[in-house]
Formats: structure tokens, sequence, C-alpha cells
């Protein structure tokens, strides 16, 4: 049996080591950059509780590895950028342990070894698409090295390829996107903040937002947001440091201590900062007509402000592993069968981590008042939702 992935990021590697354990299975992940390319060097990630949990329940070893290239996220705070705290959460209190605080360079770096011979890298896809013999199945070319291969008759062609997905372009057609109308900026400075910043927090003037967390080795991760025309693009005079110094100090007094170093890191590596907008894209986990699985970015596009695009493609790769493994011992090995059960695991709970996404961005939409806006965070309703995304990793995994 020929299982082919396509995109060795955080779903398809997780994907390609679970899936090379099943005997008489060959998996291929191909993979468009070069070996040693990790480049997403300007990001640093918090992953969820969930997927810490969710990838334990089916590979603890990886688990493990990526623990020891990462700092626990342990406590989320929020507070305005005066120094004024109005909300502080302790992790514990919604979950059952940590999530990770890492480098996306580093991430990929444990998946990627961890995923080991599976993965081919330096492919470019040339050709994808229904077999011509049997339409369920999938055919693929590629070249790599400046040779070009061919696969067809793949029995389960897995999508891992991204927010950009062109395997769901091909097979399932465009994917429209929603912008919300925030405008999100990333950017990794080495900490020379003397204990300032270490874990999660964000700090907020009006609706314009700070985020910032210490990742391994010695580095802060620092994001600003602010809102946005929906639809247009970043005006370019927001990104200046006069425009980010003003949107973040506060309009009576200075900013507090934290929210001072911010500011200054942020105004003085305005050059090394990438910008993009919040978007969102619908949930689809399978073509209807043939075998092919998205995962990860894929099959959902998120907004980040719970932190859950990784996390969820962690979720995502272990419960899809885990059910085709399940499946594949039990001797039902028809692909479209594995698909439907799926979608069937993964549809309803990302419907509700998308939402819950999108509700919780609340604060950073034109207008809000992110005093109001948090305490509503602290109440009962939202903790109890905090709980579930942080817990409900799918029955499947409960089980494992
Ligand atoms: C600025 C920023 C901050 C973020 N912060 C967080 C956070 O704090 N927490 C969190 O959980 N998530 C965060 N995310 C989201 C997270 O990074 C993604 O959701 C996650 O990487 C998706 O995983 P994936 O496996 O679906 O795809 P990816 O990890 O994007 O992997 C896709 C892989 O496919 C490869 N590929 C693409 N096209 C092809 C092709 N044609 N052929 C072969 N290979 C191909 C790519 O090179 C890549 O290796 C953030 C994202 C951004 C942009």
């Amino acid at each position: 049996m020929w299982i082919v992935i396509i995109g060795a990021g955080v779903a398809g590697c997780v994907m390609a080591r679970r899936l090379a354990l099943l005997d008489g299975v060959e998996v291929t992940c191909l993979e468009r950059v070069t070996r040693d390319d990790h480049s997403e060097a300007g990001t640093g990630l918090n992953v969820g509780p969930n997927a810490v949990k969710a990838l334990r329940a089916v590979d603890p070893e990886l688990t493990d590895a990526i623990t020891r290239a990462s700092f626990s996220w342990r406590n989320w705070r929020i507070s305005l950028t005066d120094g004024t705290v109005l909300f502080d959460l302790p992790l514990s209190d919604v979950a059952e342990g940590p999530g990770w605080r890492i480098r996306w360079s580093e991430l990929y770096r444990v998946l990627r070894e961890a995923a080991g011979s599976r993965v081919a890298y330096g492919c470019e896809i040339m050709a994808l698409g229904r077999d011509a013999t049997d339409p369920r199945k999938t055919s693929v070319a590629w070249r790599q090295n400046g040779k070009e291969f061919r696969l067809d008759g793949i029995d389960l062609l897995i999508a891992c390829d991204g927010r950009y997905s062109s395997v769901r372009r091909a097979i399932s057609g465009d994917v429209p996107v929603r912008q919300v109308g925030v405008a999100i900026s990333r950017v990794l400075v080495p900490d020379t903040s003397n204990g300032l910043i270490d874990d999660y927090e964000q700090w907020f003037n009006g609706p314009n937002r700070l985020l910032a967390f210490r990742v391994p080795p010695d580095h802060i991760y620092i994001a600003c947001a602010f809102p946005i025309v929906p639809e247009a693009d970043i005006p370019s005079e927001l990104k200046t440091p006069e425009a980010l110094r003003a949107a973040y100090t506060p309009p009576h007094g200075p900013p507090g201590a934290q929210a001072k170093w911010l500011i200054d890191t942020v105004c003085a590596n305005v050059a090394e900062t990438h910008w993009a907008r919040m978007q969102e894209h619908d949930v689809l986990y399978g073509a209807t007509d043939c075998n092919v699985l998205y995962l990860g970015d894929s099959a959902h596009g998120m907004v980040p402000t719970l932190g859950q695009g990784a996390t969820q493609a962690i979720e995502d790769a272990a419960n899809a592993a885990a059910l085709i493994a399940r499946c594949y011992k039990d001797g039902e090995r028809d692909a479209a069968s594995w698909l439907t059960g799926i979608e069937a695991l993964r549809r309803e709970r990302m419907r509700f981590v998308m939402e819950f996404s999108l509700a919780a961005t609340d604060t950073m939409l034109a207008g809000s008042d992110p005093v109001k806006g948090t305490k509503h965070k602290t109440e009962a309703p939202f903790r109890q939702k905090l709980s579930r995304l942080y817990g409900d990793i799918g029955p499947l995994l409960e089980r494992t």
C-alpha cells in the first residue's frame, strides 16, 4: 500500500513517522525545501497543552524530544501597557499539563530529524491528480536534484503543505479566505530584557496589542497587532517606529517597564519585522471523490489568537495517525473509510476551535474595549471553554 505525504512541516512529519511503522505500508513524504532549511527563523510558537497531550498519546518519544527543545508554557497574563494586570491564569487551572514555547525553526528541526529518511527534500511537484486507471487513487510527478520521478496508484495522498496548499487547490478547488481586519507582526530578538519577559503575556493599549514570550536558547518572540480595514492592505505608515510607538504608548502616563522594553525593541527592529493579516478559511478534511486527506493548515485556517495553528496541526496528525493505524491493524484497508472516520473525529472539534479563536479576537477589533473584553475572559464560561480547548483531544486518543 502506498501513502504519499506532501509537506514535511508540523503535520507531515508526525504522519510520516507514525505511518512508516505500519507493516506493508510504503510512506514517502515530499518536501519542497532543502534538508537544512528550517527557515521560519523569525517566529516563536506557543503550542497548546492539547497538542502535547495528543502527541503523547501516539508518540511519547517525539513529545519528549520537543519538550527538551522548548520552554514550558505555564501561565497566561494580560495587562494594559501601563502595567495594570487584567487577567493572570496559571494553565494548570484549565489544562492537565503545560504547553510549549519554542522557535519555529527548532520545532521543524526536531520534527524533521524524527521523520528521518521518509522525507525526500528539495522536491518540486510537477503534476498531481486523480489516477488514470482508478479515480479514487492519485498520481504525483516530481523533480528532485534534476531527476524526474512519478508514482501512480497512490492509495492515500495526504496534503500537509500548509496554508496555501497547492494540493487542496488542485484536488478540491480554490479556498476562499476571510479577512478579520487585524494586522499582525512577528519578530524574534535576543533577550536583553533582564528578566522582564518570560512566559506568555499580552499588553493592550485600546485594541492595539503586544504579545511576547521567551523561547530557547535565549530569545524573545514579539508580535504586534492592531485593527485595520478588513480586506485592505496594511497601510505602510502604520509599520513605522513612530506609528508603533504611538500605538502602544498609554494615553495618560508612561508605559510600564515591560511595555517600555517591548516598545523600544519593536521600534528598533522594524526592518526585521514580518507582517501579515489575520485570516480564516473553511474546514475540509477530505476530497469527496478520491482518497486525499487534508491535515493542518491545508484543512483549516484560523486566526492565531489562541495559538492553535501548529497546535491543531499536531492534534489533527495524532488523531489521523491513530485512526489509520487502528483500522489498518484491524484489516480495514479501504482508505475512503479512513477519510470518513477522520472527518467524523475532527470536524466539530475544529469548528469549535476556529469559532473560539475568532471570538477571543474581540479585544483586537476596531473600537473594542480591552478592559471589558478581558474581564469576560476571567469568567466561568470562558474558562470552561479553555478547559475544553486544552483537554478535549478526541475519544480515540483518550482511549490510547
Ligand atoms: C507569524 C505566525 C505565528 C504563528 N504562531 C503560532 C503559535 O504561536 N502557535 C501555534 O500553534 N501556531 C502558530 N502559527 C501557525 C502555525 O505555524 C501553522 O498553523 C502550522 O505550521 C501549520 O502546520 P502544517 O503542518 O499544516 O503546515 P506547515 O508547518 O506550514 O508545513 C507545510 C510544509 O509543506 C511544505 N510545502 C508547501 N508547499 C509544498 C509543495 N508544493 N511541495 C512540497 N512541500 C510543500 C512547506 O515547505 C512546509 O514544510 C503561527 C503562524 C504564523 C505565520
